[in-house]
């Protein structure tokens, strides 16, 4: 199975890196692909440009193989929507299965998302826990109730459809913290690697 790890990366912290392992990890995942969005559809447009946030999250995966980073959606004009891009990777991997990773909160949101309910038919759904996660309602929740699954086991055996909840370390991380923590000139050394602090600082990105 590939993993599939979208996000803003706006910029990349420890609670992508560190999820993104444990999931590979615990479902011994082929790759877990990394994939910035060019333009989110569902969210304001992130504060760093598209060319930055590759960048930190190039020096953040410096130096080890598990997890790749994966450029097409920065690659394709328009908003990234992740049903296109499950679609392009559908047709690169044929019948293998693909496991899209979302934390609690992007979950419970996934109604939210162009063409939704094609989501599960190209992918399985794998839900990290986050803390302050949301429980889901409505169609997450329904989600959840027809597809859920218990043993991951049963993921390798078909190329999509199912909903397992990976339950990760919790790591009260986010962007918009470490956004607000630059833009208040405190620090956020600890919180994502040195390296992509120092590029953030030295780029001035969210002052
Ligand atoms: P922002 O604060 O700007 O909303 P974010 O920190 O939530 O950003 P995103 O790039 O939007 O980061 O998140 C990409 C994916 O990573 C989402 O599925 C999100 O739920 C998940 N994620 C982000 N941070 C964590 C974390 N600390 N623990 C678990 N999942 C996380």
């Amino acid at each position: 199975m590939i993993g599939v790890y979208g996000g803003t990366f706006d910029p990349v912290h420890y609670g992508h890196l560190r999820t993104a392992l444990e999931v590979q990890e615990q479902l011994n995942l082929e790759a877990m692909l990394m994939l910035p969005a060019r333009e989110p559809p569902h969210r304001e447009a992130p504060q760093a440009s598209p060319g930055a946030r590759r960048d930190m999250l190039a020096l953040a995966l410096q130096g080890q193989d598990r997890l790749v980073l994966d450029e097409r959606e920065l690659a394709r004009p328009g908003p990234s929507y992740m049903v296109d891009t499950l679609e392009s990777l559908r047709a690169e991997h044929g019948e293998r299965p693909l496991g899209l990773v979302l934390g609690e909160d992007a979950f419970a949101g996934l109604d939210g998302w162009h063409q939704w309910q094609r989501l599960p038919e190209l992918a399985h759904l794998l839900v990290m826990t986050r803390p302050g996660g949301v429980r889901p309602t409505g169609e997450a929740a329904r989600l959840l109730a027809e597809r859920g699954v218990a043993d991951p086991a049963r993921l390798h055996g078909r190329p999509a459809g199912l909903v397992y909840q990976c339950e990760v370390t919790s790591l009260a991380i986010s962007a918009t913290a470490i956004r607000t923590q630059q833009a208040a000139g405190r620090s956020s050394r600890y919180l994502l690697p040195e390296a992509v602090l120092d590029y953030l600082v030295e780029h001035r990105l969210y002052c």
